[in-house]
């Protein structure tokens, strides 16, 4: 069940502004690819890549996590692959939240195979706690601490991605998703 709201709508506003200017300092003399990572980074996506000052070049990868493999590749299958042309490009990688690590390693190793000039790392929620990979995030949202979220792309069995806010989540509880999801989203 959602517990409860840790990230309102307003304060992810102000994340996503103070990375996108982040961004665009970065992105002076740069050939920019932003790859979202489907499906949990879709609306941090969009409202990031619409705060850029720049025209940049999108696409999306989607891979498939084979669960809790301790090896340092082969964790994850490519379910949607890129559709542009990323060699030579100065590609960022747009995750909604790196856990263990481990899918983002993985992804980094499929797209520095196709030979970007540059790969950078933009990540909405952060648990380094959790760290069981180093990776290297260039640009992070927030740093939160060992809990389930879900909220704003994040889902529980593909539930709640469309909640503005991220909210605490327990997966024990009673009743219907759908019908918690009726409750909470006024407060
Ligand atoms: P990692 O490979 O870093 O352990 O996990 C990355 C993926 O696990 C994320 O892209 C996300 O799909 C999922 N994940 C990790 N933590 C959470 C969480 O707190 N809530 C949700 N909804 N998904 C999570």
């Amino acid at each position: 069940m959602l517990k409860s709201k840790v990230i309102t709508a307003s304060q992810l506003g102000q994340v996503i502004q103070r990375l996108a200017q982040d961004l665009n300092r970065d992105l002076v003399d740069k050939d920019p690819v932003f790859v979202g990572v489907l499906k949990g980074s879709v609306y941090f996506f969009t409202a990031l890549t619409q705060l850029l000052s720049r025209s940049v070049v999108v696409d999306f990868i989607q891979v498939s996590s084979y669960g809790a493999s301790t090896s340092s590749s082969g964790t994850v299958t490519l379910v949607k692959d890129l559709t542009v042309d990323i060699a030579g490009k100065d590609v960022y990688v747009v995750e909604d939240i790196v856990d263990t690590g481990l899918t983002l390693v993985d992804v980094l190793a499929l797209i520095a195979a196709r030979h970007p000039r540059s790969l950078k790392v933009v990540a909405l929620l952060s648990k380094p706690s959790r760290r069981q990979k180093e990776v290297p995030l260039d640009f992070v949202g927030l740093e939160i601490p060992d809990v389930f979220v879900v909220g704003f792309g994040l889902d529980f069995a593909e539930q709640f991605r469309n909640l503005p806010e991220i909210w605490e989540f327990s997966p024990q509880g009673e009743g219907g998703h759908e019908a918690r999801l009726e409750d909470h989203r006024h407060k």
